[in-house]
């Protein structure tokens, strides 16, 4: 074989799929062809594969060094008042300690005593059903810490992991490891008990939602003995008169496919135009919002929808894309697309939008995802006419 650069299989910013599938096994092109590339044309660089931002830092050097003394700290009794301060429902503390004391009715623990049941994973159907795996090794457990503020690294055991939670990561961020673990677990649960399996995106704004809903509460409590009302859910705002709203949303094919919607509305509500697409995609659901960001900025582009505001309900790409840092992640060489496009195109601004106030770009990924490529116009499809109606009655 001849000796073949990266940049050969580059041909005008995609990927050259018949020199791939010459040179590679059908699994390698596959994935080589699954990569997101660039717009534009960016230097090489070097980058720490253990963290997502690509960038070694001392702490994290540390931590792979000591993961294995962690792992060999057999004695929890020092965590568990580390444990108790941790500001989150009782029920989630509970769920922690027994995951410490080896105590989680997973599947293989309930072999390890004696019950006559299967050991494989009900969600992804490979591994074998451990602690570790539901809640931290699957496939889909990935996908919900890539999606979190706190990503996903290699550890060897819940322990090792929560220790190093416990006693190198902040208040805020233990609540958050907390929360997901807890949503992971019931996500679980419904899955065996109930056959409702959820996108990974659920499961990780369920763990938010939660603990923001309960920190509110608890903070109402302090304040008033009056009952609590319940908490009322965001609701989608047309944009100001002559301005144009776009909303865009993902999901997570089982393939490894990412389904991209987004749907552009005026001031009174209607729907002007909207978009569905299927692209190939590695399981990273972040990855996947900031592809969609820009894939919708490059269909503005051919549109004449200005001003315009794109809305998205992923935090951290809106974050992202307001920061003047930048690192060597993957994510970041996306969101530096999208940094090249905005400026661009002036009369595109974008928000942060809550997932409530999503619904219609939701409903259409979810819809569409059984459907290829389509875009419509003024005649939006049919199963979009409950979650539009509902936006207009209100
Ligand atoms: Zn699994």
């Amino acid at each position: 074989m001849p000796f073949v650069m990266v940049s050969d299989l580059i041909l005008n910013r995609t990927w050259n799929a018949e020199l791939i599938r010459t040179h590679f096994q059908q699994h390698d092109s596959d994935n080589i062809l699954r990569i997101p590339l660039s717009l534009r044309e960016c230097d090489d660089d070097w980058c720490w594969a253990l963290n997502r931002k690509g960038e070694y830092v001392v702490k994290e050097g540390y931590r792979v060094a000591m993961e294995d003394n962690l792992a060999a700290i057999s004695d929890h009794s020092f965590l568990w008042h580390l444990i108790w301060k941790v500001v989150v429902p009782a029920k989630v503390k509970l769920l922690i300690w027994r995951i410490l004391r080896n105590a989680l009715l997973c599947k293989h623990n309930l072999r390890v005593r004696h019950v006559d049941i299967d050991k494989c994973c009900p969600i992804c159907g490979v591994g074998l059903e451990t602690d570790f795996h539901v809640l931290y090794d699957c496939s889909f457990a990935k996908s919900c810490w890539l999606l979190s503020n706190l990503g996903w690294v290699s550890f060897s055991s819940l322990n090792t992991m929560l220790s190093y939670v416990l006693t190198s990561l902040s208040m805020s961020q233990r609540e958050e490891v907390f929360m997901l673990i807890w949503s992971l677990w019931t996500h679980r649960n419904d899955v065996v008990w109930n056959q409702i399996f959820q996108q990974p995106i659920y499961v990780v704004n369920r763990a938010r939602a939660g603990l923001e809903e309960w920190q509110l509460a608890r903070l109402h409590f302090r304040v008033s003995d009056s009952c609590t009302k319940p908490l009322a859910a965001a609701v989608w705002q047309p944009p100001p008169l002559g301005h144009y709203k776009c909303n865009i949303d993902i999901s997570v094919q089982t393939n490894g496919s990412y389904g991209l919607g987004m749907v552009v509305r005026n001031s009174l509500g209607y729907c002007c135009e909207g978009q569905h697409m299927v692209v190939p995609g590695l399981m990273d659901p972040l990855l996947g919002e900031v592809l969609c960001f820009r894939e919708a900025l490059s269909w503005l582009k051919s549109k004449n929808y200005f001003p315009v505001c794109v809305e998205t309900d992923c935090e951290l790409v809106v974050n992202a894309l307001n920061s003047p840092h930048s690192d060597s992640s993957y994510f970041e060489l996306m969101i530096n697309d999208c940094k090249a496009l905005l400026h661009e195109l002036q009369y595109v601004s974008f928000a942060f939008i809550r997932r409530s106030a999503n619904q219609v770009a939701h409903t259409i990924v979810r819809a569409a995802g059984s459907f290829s490529d389509f875009d419509w116009g003024i005649c939006h499809p049919l199963f979009l006419y409950d979650a539009l109606s509902f936006i207009l009655i209100i």
